[in-house]
C-alpha cells in the first residue's frame, strides 16, 4: 500500500455533489481504501479568473495501484462525472483529480509530475492538505504547513 494525496476541485453544476460524489468514486477504486478527507472549501477561481468559485478538498488513500494507474483512474472518474477537456487551461470543470504526492515517488514525465509542481502557489489546495498532513515534506517544494504559511487564504471559506 502506497499513501497518495488527491487534490478534488469542482465549479460547474452540483459542485458540492461533484466532490462528494469522487470521495465515493475513490474509495471504489481496485486496490484502494479512502483514509481520509478533508473538510470541502469554497475558493475563489485560480489561473482564469472570470468563472464560478471552485468547491475544494483533499483526499488520502492508501493504494496498490501504480502511480500511472491511479492518474487513469482519476481520470475515468472526472469522464464519469461529465468533465469535457476543451483545450481551454484552467477553465470551468464539473471535476477535476488532481494527485498531489505518492509516498516516496518523485517523477516527470509527460503525463505525470509527482509531486504536483504547482502545491506550493495553490491555498485552494494547501488548506486541505494542512487539514490532513501539516507536517507531510513534498519533495522539492517544503513542509505543508509552511507553503500554507506563506499563502494568502482570506478569500476561502470552509463549507459547513
Ligand atoms: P493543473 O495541473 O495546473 O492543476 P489541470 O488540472 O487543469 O491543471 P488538466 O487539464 O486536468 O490540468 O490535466 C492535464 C494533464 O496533466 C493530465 O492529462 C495529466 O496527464 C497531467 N498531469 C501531470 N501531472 C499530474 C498530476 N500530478 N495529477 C494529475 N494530472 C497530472
Ligand atoms: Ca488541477
Ligand atoms: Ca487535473
Amino acid at each position: 500500500m502506497t499513501e497518495a494525496y488527491i487534490a478534488l476541485g469542482s465549479n460547474l453544476g452540483n459542485a458540492r455533489g461533484h466532490v462528494l460524489g469522487a470521495f465515493d468514486a475513490l474509495a471504489r477504486l481496485p486496490g484502494t481504501q479512502l483514509l481520509a478527507h478533508s473538510p470541502l472549501y469554497l475558493t475563489p477561481p485560480w489561473g482564469m479568473l472570470e468563472q464560478p468559485p471552485f468547491v475544494n478538498a483533499v483526499a488520502r488513500v492508501g493504494t496498490t495501484l501504480s502511480p500511472h494507474a491511479l492518474l487513469d483512474a482519476l481520470l475515468a472518474i472526472e469522464r464519469a462525472a461529465g468533465r469535457v477537456r476543451d483545450g481551454e487551461r484552467w477553465g470551468p470543470r464539473t471535476l477535476d483529480l488532481d494527485i498531489l504526492h505518492m509516498d516516496g515517488v518523485a517523477l516527470d514525465d509527460e503525463r505525470l509530475s509527482l509531486p504536483h509542481p504547482r502545491i506550493r502557489d495553490r491555498a485552494f489546495v494547501l488548506l486541505p492538505l494542512n487539514d490532513l498532513a501539516p507536517d507531510l515534506a513534498l519533495p522539492g517544494q517544503g513542509r505543508v504547513a509552511d507553503l500554507l504559511a506563506m499563502l494568502d487564504t482570506a478569500g476561502l471559506e470552509r463549507l459547513p
